[in-house]
């Protein structure tokens, strides 16, 4: 392949095909990771697209369109909180202000990106026209339990769910606990783990289906033992592979916080961020289902609940994506363990 590193920061392999103004086939992933984490999220799927890149060199075969293997510039986010950097910049959808968002050393995009070499000045030739991309391929380790709990090694990934993250800012008022009487108070944290139980409940009331709520940040003031809470913030993510069940429940859960405020004397706001979930392509997924039976692999259809850089490129070309087991299920830590032998030979 010949290889260069775009002024996103991305690095591309491109294999040159019999037509080589042919729409491009891409392959991809990404190498940054999280701080906390693993080794085989992301890196899988670049190492397989060089490992596909490389057995067609191999073999002598030149492919009909180019193939470019890419590994995406900042997908995880942790350092500049917005991530997918690198696949939004090649499809021309990165936002205004992104250049001078800055890591916790104070550091912006704009110079760490200077600094690496990369020229955000000629961002615009780094961007694939319309067209110029005919499909992506993505590989990635599963970052969940179903494969592992199912023993297969691969699985035929259906879409990506859509996350909805809402932040809920719940509002009571503080008192002195030992002498506020019970029926006085306006508890904000009492409110909030009442909601965030009847979240819980209200995505599980379709057994079977891939909903799934996350409560996973919740910040308390002023989060001392003998003082009642007066405000509590919370995060909400939501997603689904159906958009309808997805907004439904969204409206359950929007009426549940509403009549929960109402019970325990609060106000609350609601702040969100929506991204709509994402389809992969039948065409694609016959493909892969027929590769995988001429192959003896037996390979369950699953969605994706993480987000991956195929989300990005689902807005200018077909998508494509291959799971592969991780042990336990375990991402996003240093636990991370994929292995090619055992996937191989457990089949
Ligand atoms: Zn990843």
């Amino acid at each position: 392949m010949s290889v260069k590193i775009d002024d996103f920061g991305n690095l591309i392999g491109r294999l040159e095909g019999k037509n080589s103004d042919g729409p491009v086939l891409m392959i991809g992933s990404h190498l940054d990771s999280q701080p906390y984490g693993g080794r085989f999220d992301g890196t899988a799927g670049v190492l397989a697209g060089v490992e596909a890149a490389m057995a067609m060199a191999e073999q002598g075969i030149i492919p009909e369109v180019p193939v470019e293997v890419v590994a995406f510039c900042d997908e995880e986010s942790w350092r500049f909180k917005k991530g997918l950097f690198g696949s939004r910049g090649i499809v021309g959808k990165l936002e205004p202000g992104e250049l001078e968002r800055t890591d916790k050393d104070g550091i912006t995009r704009k110079q760490a990106l200077l600094d690496f070499g990369c020229d955000p000045g000629k961002w615009e030739e780094s961007v694939y026209p319309p067209g110029s991309i005919g499909a992506y391929l993505e590989l990635h380790i599963e970052q969940g339990p179903i494969l592992d709990v199912q023993k297969k090694p691969v699985g035929i990934v259906t879409g990506i769910a859509g996350p909805l993250w809402l932040t809920v800012k719940v509002k009571g008022f503080s008192g002195h606990a030992g002498s506020v009487p019970m029926d006085m108070r306006k508890d904000a944290l009492l409110g909030a783990t009442e909601m965030i139980g009847e979240i819980n409940r209200i995505v599980k009331q379709e057994p079977g289906v891939p909903s799934v709520a996350t409560v996973g940040s919740l910040r308390v003031f002023p989060d001392s033992p003998n003082a009642i809470p007066e405000e509590v913030e919370f995060t909400i993510d939501l997603r689904d592979t159906d958009l309808n069940r997805r907004e439904r429940y969204e409206q359950q859960i929007r009426t549940m916080i509403v009549q929960v405020s109402v019970r325990h004397n609060l106000n609350t706001i609601q702040e969100e961020t929506n991204f709509k979930p994402v389809d992969c392509a039948e065409w694609i997924r016959q493909m892969i289902r027929e590769e995988s039976r001429q192959m003896n692999l037996d390979c369950p259809e699953m969605m994706s609940g993480p987000f991956h850089d195929a989300v990005t490129l689902s807005h200018v070309c077909d998508i494509g994506m291959i799971f592969v087991r991780c042990k336990d299920g375990i991402s996003h830590n240093p636990a991370e363990f994929a292995s090619y032998d055992e996937s191989i030979t457990t089949i």
